[in-house]
């Protein structure tokens, strides 16, 4: 039966953690997905709907629950964002050990917006001219890794999108060479051919310094790493309109990856199993559980509709 403790889980900053945000954006996100007759509703409806987590010195760590991992979910989305983050990070940590004089490039390539019911095709022309891009001659040359992700913002007045892709790139140092350099032009010429538009895109391309390395790759990982799409883009009071946008997001990123590695980036991945682990947002910190399971008490919290939180559960 339900305890009288409402769930209070705290990360290493103090910070509360938003399950009970997430869960009820998942409950309106899971209502839209039966009014537009999805299939999966009915699964997202009992994401997260249980958490048994173990009573550490840290405070508590999720131990155990059923997550549904659709891109949209705001509670899988949240989860999704520090598991990339952390996963980032660690890649780009033993690649650098392995490549100190290698430098870091950030690159968000643009187009114009995608029109309702043009999405899916235009994010997956966008993917494959990406690949093509890193396939050029004066790209390849200097590239030892990169990952990208994809991002769409919703043009609520437009009624399109704004579909963008964040690349963090790792370059040798022979890139600001003469001859090799690429300045933010050149890049956009070469992202104009690749994705054979008629017009010139904006392009942005930035370089970490030296100096800031630490601290702007922690931020660039962040970057590549966040919500593909907020979800306040598509759960706001105007019922009709994000039920249209949603329609057409779920069908955009139906099987679609967020992110994408590539050079040693990829290989570094491979090699720290960051791939077999893809899917569980149970352990986002890669660790499983360290502590033996008797020594530690475990905490079961359940989702109560009627407070509109998540409650213990005394047996
Ligand atoms: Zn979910």
């Amino acid at each position: 039966m339900f305890g009288d403790k409402v769930l209070i889980d705290k990360d290493k900053k103090g910070n509360t953690r938003p399950w009970k945000e997430k869960k009820i954006d998942n409950l309106t996100y899971a209502e839209y997905l039966y009014l537009l007759q999805v299939y999966k509703a009915t699964r997202v409806e009992k994401c997260g709907n249980i958490l048994t987590f173990k009573e550490t010195e840290k405070g508590l760590k999720l131990h155990q629950t059923w997550f549904c991992k659709s891109r949209l979910c705001p509670l899988c989305a949240w989860r999704y964002t520090m598991k990339n983050s952390y996963e980032l990070s660690s890649i780009l940590n033993l690649f650098y050990k392995r490549n100190p004089k290698s430098r870091f490039l950030f690159l968000t390539l643009t187009e114009r917006n995608a029109p309702q019911g043009e999405l899916k095709e235009t994010l997956t022309e966008m993917n494959r001219s990406l690949y093509k891009l890193f396939k050029y001659k004066k790209v390849k040359k200097d590239l030892l890794g990169y990952v990208r992700s994809t991002e769409i913002t919703v043009n609520r007045e437009r009624k399109d999108y704004h579909q963008h892709v964040h690349v963090l790139l790792a370059v040798s140092s022979s890139y600001f060479k003469k001859g090799h350099y690429l300045s933010q032009n050149d890049w956009s010429i070469l992202w104009q051919k690749a994705r054979k538009l008629d017009y010139k895109p904006v392009v942005n391309i930035k370089i970490v310094s030296e100096s800031e390395k630490d601290k702007s790759l922690v931020a660039g990982a962040k970057e590549v790493a966040k919500y593909q799409v907020k979800s306040s883009d598509y759960l706001t009071d105007d019922v009709e309109g994000d039920l249209e946008f949603l329609e057409e997001l779920e069908k955009a990123l139906f099987h679609k990856r967020q992110l994408s590695f590539g050079g040693e980036f990829k290989e570094i991945r491979k090699e720290l199993k960051l791939e077999e682990r893809e899917d569980d947002l149970v352990h986002i910190d890669g660790k499983e559980d360290e502590e033996s399971s008797e020594s530690v008490k475990q905490v079961v919290y359940i989702w109560n509709n009627s407070v509109k939180n998540y409650v213990n559960w005394v047996d």
